[in-house]
């Protein structure tokens, strides 16, 4: 027997897991010390009332005999498929609820969606980015290669003359750097994979942040896409699912490669690994997207995108950043030149804010940092104070 040998090639941690354990180490050390959390990205919740009454109600359904449901459909439930296209609709994109494929979160496809592909492909990954990407196609054994996104193209790189992949991962907004693409940044990218056959994985896991009307909030937004990106999303940061774990991908009707629709592929991949979300949760995220869910998920974006500015107009005093609108997420130049895990460990044992090195999002994420705005007001105020203290 021999485990896969891919394992040597990964980092010895994932980033969370690290920062976790350096940050109890500090806590357990110092038990009288509040510490501010800004680092990892999870949501301060609660769910939306309209959620919580829907998943209750399903879950009482579910409890009579008559109301029983075993199995789901491996794509989801029709009624949430039609729910998350007419969210599309309104969003001014055409998704088909059959090309809509529900799933217990967009970690879990991220890494997944490398079953679809040959172990030969070249991918084509940003750098800072979402950690998973690079991992889960390194545990597969396929080559990654790296788009330098830096401050001099905004941290939103482009294809160009150069430029060579067969699957191309984009996050916009970007977690960790919040930087989104505008259409024509994504129409290049759309052009190039047309061009090219490669195929697009678009994770629009933070569209809900995007307040900005020039920025495209889903890829087929752009004209083409449809025949070139594969599309993620999730409940988790719209509607604090986080904790519930439900997400979709898309795959157009349109998209085939090697003479094959992917999303019938994908179909077949999920009837072998995959049996559905449950049946609760399917009628909770139906809620998130009905009328009065969505109001309520809202109101917790727009809470986020305030704490994001009352950061971010902290940290622009003394630090040059990216996000920090359109994005829960606040990426900052380590001052003084200092490293990013020099100055996490500055900010955790000086001014007991814990936040993300950048330099675990990639090797050009050294000398930056991330905050995020997921926490409630007190402990953003009062981390913008320590920020502006020095
Ligand atoms: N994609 C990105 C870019 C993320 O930052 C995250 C979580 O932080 C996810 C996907 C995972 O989302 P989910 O909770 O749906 O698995």
């Amino acid at each position: 027997m021999k485990i896969n040998p891919n394992f040597a090639s990964m980092e010895r941690n994932y980033l969370f897991a690290e920062v976790a354990a350096k940050t109890a180490a500090y806590q357990a050390a110092h038990p009288d010390q509040r510490l501010l959390r800004m680092g990892i990205g999870d949501v301060a919740g609660p769910l939306p009332q309209a959620v919580v009454e829907a998943m209750a109600a399903a879950s009482r359904e579910m409890g009579r005999k008559e109301g029983f449901r075993g199995y789901g459909p491996y794509e989801g439930y029709g009624f949430l498929r039609e729910a998350i296209s007419a969210y599309y609709a309104d969003l001014g994109a055409q998704v088909d609820p059959a090309e809509i494929y529900v799933n217990d979160g967009a970690k879990s496809d991220a890494g997944n969606l490398g079953d679809l592909f040959d172990r030969d492909n070249l991918c084509l990954i940003p750098d800072p980015v979402y950690p998973v990407y690079v991992d889960a196609n390194r545990l597969a054994g396929r080559p990654v290669a790296f788009l330098d996104a830096t401050p001099e193209n905004g941290f939103l790189p482009l294809p160009g003359p150069e430029t060579r992949a067969d699957i191309v991962y984009l996050c916009s907004p970007n977690n960790p750097t919040g930087a989104a693409y505008d259409r024509q940044g994504l129409q290049a990218w759309v052009d190039f994979a047309n061009r090219t056959g490669a195929v697009l994985l678009y994770d629009a896991a933070y569209e809900a942040f995007i307040t900005d009307p020039g920025l495209p909030r889903s890829i087929y937004q752009v004209p083409g896409a449809k025949s070139c990106a594969i599309e993620l999303c999730t409940l988790s940061k719209l509607a604090s699912f986080t904790g519930v774990r439900c997400g979709y991908t898309v795959f157009p009707k349109g998209l085939r490669r090697g003479g094959q629709a992917l999303g019938e592929l994908w179909l077949r991949r999920q009837a072998t690994k995959f049996n559905g979300v449950s049946y609760p949760v399917q009628r909770g995220a139906e809620a998130a997207f009905g009328k009065e869910g969505l109001a309520q998920a809202r109101q917790a974006v727009k809470y986020y995108l305030e704490n994001a500015a009352i950061l971010a107009g902290a940290i622009g005093k003394f630090a040059r950043y990216w996000g920090g609108k359109n994005s829960p997420y606040i990426w900052m130049e380590c001052p003084k030149g200092m490293g990013s895990w020099e100055y996490f460990d500055f900010l955790l044992c000086e001014k007991q804010i814990v936040a993300t090195p950048g330099a675990g999002f990639g090797r050009n994420g050294e000398g930056f940092l991330r905050l995020t705005a997921f926490g409630s007001r007190e402990d953003v105020l009062e981390a913008a104070e320590r920020l502006g203290r020095g």
